[in-house]
């Protein structure tokens, strides 16, 4: 086991790639990266990117604001599990703008979510069902998604922060005083990785419901 090849790599103003050369290659191209490679080196990369580019996501937003508060920040690196196989640890932070559902005003809805994600080769590995014992035991079990040589690392950032926003954001209390003693209103954020579960729901419902 040797340790992993870092590699830094700080994009700027949300611009993809980029080729700063620091002896372990050029930087990836977030929007279309081997993502195998990357793994199999253990790499390291990081970056920020406007989320006003990802279309999906902002259809159910408000306008987002320029610069840096309008951005996700997102770091992914690849790790190898306890069974030797491949993983990619992808962790997003940002503060979208949502509209509350309560009072229609706009506010920042923070996100910082972290997720590992297992990309497969082929749809055959990805719909392989895992044994019933290791899905109760390890709440930390990798989402299997496609690999790919041209991996769009964005695409799954966008996955993320669409499943870390919820469906009708409210303030947990609205400028006006509305919904201040509502428990049922009020975020849960002590609540042991609530995005773990939802990305396992969303895993399995299509088929099952
Ligand atoms: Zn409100």
């Amino acid at each position: 086991m040797s340790n992993p090849v870092m590699d830094e790599h700080q994009n700027d103003g949300g611009s993809d790639g980029g080729n700063r050369r620091d002896g372990t290659g050029p930087g990836i191209n977030p929007s279309s990266m081997d993502v195998f490679e990357f793994m199999r080196l253990g790499r390291l990369a990081q970056g920020r990117v406007g989320l006003g580019r990802f279309l999906r996501l902002m259809q159910d937003l408000p306008e987002q604001p320029a610069g840096e508060q309008g951005e996700v920040s997102w770091e992914a690196q690849g790790e190898r599990g306890a069974r030797g196989e491949q993983l990619l640890r992808l962790r997003i932070q940002a503060a979208p703008r949502v509209t509350c559902q309560r009072c229609l005003g706009a506010f920042a809805w923070p996100v910082d979510a972290e997720v590992l994600l297992q990309p497969v080769l082929n749809e055959a590995e990805l719909d392989q069902d895992l044994p019933q014992e290791e899905e109760d035991v390890d709440a930390d079990l990798p989402e299997r998604v496609l690999g790919s040589r041209r991996f769009d690392l964005l695409a799954q950032i966008e996955d993320e922060l669409i499943l870390s926003i919820p469906y009708v954001p409210r303030h947990p209390v609205c400028p006006d005083g509305r919904g201040g003693d509502d428990a049922e209103d009020a975020p849960a954020p002590k609540r042991p990785s609530p995005f773990g579960v939802l990305a396992q729901l969303q895993r399995k419902d299509p088929a099952d419901e």
